[in-house]
């Protein structure tokens, strides 16, 4: 068996690059799906995962064309698609009031729409070799809700929905389908948020302190992994005990 090839979606944000990062060191042939493909942010990039087999490839998650495209692209190229990281994600918070319905739509798109487009794509070829793994990155806001973010929310709970459901569907196909829900982790997301709502935040962490990028990457590892087939329909919190459940 030649070696499994990983896609990871946003794979030259925050915790993309972590996650293409771990699953290199894994063992896998990674290639980062992003629709940034800016000089400055791709040369970052490779200078950062220098040295792994890791690669990049332009396509926009929200549409259904470009998502065919690449996922034709990458069977045709390289054999295979064997395990699909759902990581691209973006926010457009606002209030219910006081968001619009791009808002709306942009969220839905990118952060649900994209699991329907690169899912969509991706089954026939995972069922075919009778091989797949798929790993959606949700977010505790589609666990407890949160101010300013109906659309991301409903977005991230949708993503998990869908998860239980595509599981029910590939479950004696050798396909996993499983959803983490990080928490606050470190990134550029959330170094956006002010100072003060992130030290709050923090002190209401039980674990004291944000998450880092490699909490997730490691459990993407984890789920993604040959020996994990009996994990599917699976929602991971990685949130240092920010909300707990059963
Ligand atoms: P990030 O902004 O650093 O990375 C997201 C990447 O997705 C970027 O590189 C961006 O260019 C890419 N992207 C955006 N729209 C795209 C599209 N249409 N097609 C292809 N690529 C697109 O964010 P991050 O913090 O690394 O977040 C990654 C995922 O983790 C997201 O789904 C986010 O919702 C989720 N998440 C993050 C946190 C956190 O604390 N950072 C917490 C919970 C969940």
């Amino acid at each position: 068996m030649g070696k499994r090839i990983a896609v990871v979606t946003g794979g030259i944000g925050g915790l993309g690059t972590e996650i293409c990062k771990a699953l290199a060191q894994a063992g896998r042939t990674v290639i980062a799906v992003d629709l940034d493909s800016r000089a400055e942010r791709l040369a970052a990039f490779a200078q950062e995962v220098q040295g792994l087999d890791i690669h990049f490839a332009a396509a926009n998650v929200a549409d259904y064309e470009s998502c065919g495209e690449l996922v034709r692209g990458i069977e045709k190229e390289r054999g295979s698609l064997d395990i699909l990281v759902n990581n691209a994600g973006i926010t457009r918070d606002a209030t219910l009031r006081k968001m619009d319905r791009a808002q709306w739509d942009a969220v839905l798109d990118v952060n649900l729409g994209s699991a329907f487009n690169l899912c969509g794509h991706a089954m026939a070829g995972m069922q075919a070799r009778g091989f797949g793994r798929v790993v959606n990155i949700s977010s505790v806001s589609g666990q407890t809700g949160n101010f300013g973010q109906t659309n991301y929310a409903a977005a991230k709970a949708g993503l998990h929905g869908f998860t239980m459901s595509l599981a029910r569907e590939t479950a004696t196909k050798g396909i996993t389908v499983n959803s983490i829900s990080p928490g606050y982790i470190e990134t550029a997301m959330t170094g956006a948020m002010p100072a003060e709502v992130l030290a709050r935040i923090s002190g209401s962490i039980p674990a004291g302190r944000m998450g880092q990028p490699a909490d997730i990457a490691r459990t993407v590892t984890f789920l993604s992994d040959d020996a994990a087939g009996y994990i599917t329909g699976a929602n991971v919190p990685v949130n240092g005990g920010l909300f707990m459940s059963f």
